[in-house]
């Protein structure tokens, strides 16, 4: 597996790999890998000849009160686990090269950035869309794997492939659970023992309301009420946003229907969870 820092390098591994009649599958991440990272770099690898992985803790996607200076790292371990799922390259470029001096163009898509994630991390969305067509730009996959656990990101990336006719697929991939079900994370790590209990009400309030849903219980505001109830009586928890609508529009629903989309971000102590499941 080659490791690959600078973005012209990037660009030549890629061409000559496409000169060679080779599909380059693209898995774009911020790192410290977990199973669901894994999961769909194996995606990406029935996907294409060639599987590319990005690290990239983007610095513009990140609040000034995040976690962007502690958001966990290990480029060896990484490199481990890429390895043996059978990665072919990593991208791990410095954020020096990524954002020169004087950068200042930014890609957009306003209406699926406003409610949910979007709401709570004001700019959030404008560094991951930025960060995202940078990428596909340099590395040139024909393919990209994005997960499902990053809901609304996922749509965002979609609509900018369509809108900006940019070449590359995109393949999403559903979400990978602990066994318990709590939804893999990268900052699952920040949780204390008794924090990482309390995580499961995600989970649990989601598998409720699907519960309900499929039992005939279509109002978006009985769903609400329940999963706001399992959520608020777990500990050390607190609601950033309920989101019951559309899974296309991300545009809210009285009545929940096939496509619709239950998301859900909560405060665990310091740490900020998201999780959804699709109707
Ligand atoms: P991240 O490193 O957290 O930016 O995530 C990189 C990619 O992995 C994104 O497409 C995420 O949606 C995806 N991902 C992260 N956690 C999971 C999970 N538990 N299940 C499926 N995909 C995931």
């Amino acid at each position: 597996m080659e490791l690959i820092r600078s973005i012209s390098k990037m660009r030549d591994w890629s061409k000559s790999h496409r000169e060679r009649g080779r599909k380059i599958a693209f898995v774009p991440t911020m790192g410290y890998f977990h199973d669901g990272h894994l999961a769909l770099m194996k995606r990406a690898s029935e996907l294409g000849d060639k599987v590319v992985v990005s690290i990239f803790v983007n610095p513009t996607q990140f609040g000034p009160t995040e976690d962007f200076a502690r958001y966990p790292r290990n480029l060896d371990r990484d490199i481990d686990l890429a390895s043996s799922v059978g990665v072919d390259c990593i991208f791990y470029p410095e954020a020096s090269e990524m954002y020169p001096e004087g950068f200042d163009t930014w890609v957009e898509v306003p209406g699926l950035a406003k409610g949910l994630c979007g709401a709570s991390r004001p700019g959030h969305f404008r560094g991951v869309t930025t960060v995202v067509l940078k990428l596909f730009n340099i590395v040139a996959p024909h393919v990209a794997v994005f997960g499902q656990k990053d809901y609304q990101q996922l749509k965002i990336i979609q609509k900018m492939v369509r809108d900006l006719n940019i070449p590359v697929e995109i393949v999403p991939h559903p979400i990978v659970r602990e066994p318990d079900g709590l939804a893999m994370s990268s900052r699952n790590t920040y949780l204390s023992a008794e924090e990482r209990k309390s995580a499961l009400c995600l989970y649990k309030a989601l598998m409720r309301a699907k519960e309900l849903y499929e039992g005939g219980v279509t109002s978006a505001k009985g769903l609400r009420q329940e999963v706001e109830e399992i959520i608020r009586s777990t500990p050390h928890t607190r609601i950033d946003y309920c989101f019951l609508g559309s899974g296309e529009t991300l545009t809210e629903e009285e009545e929940l229907g096939p496509g619709s989309v239950i998301a859900l971000a909560v405060w665990v102590g310091k740490t900020r969870l998201i999780d959804n499941v699709l109707l």
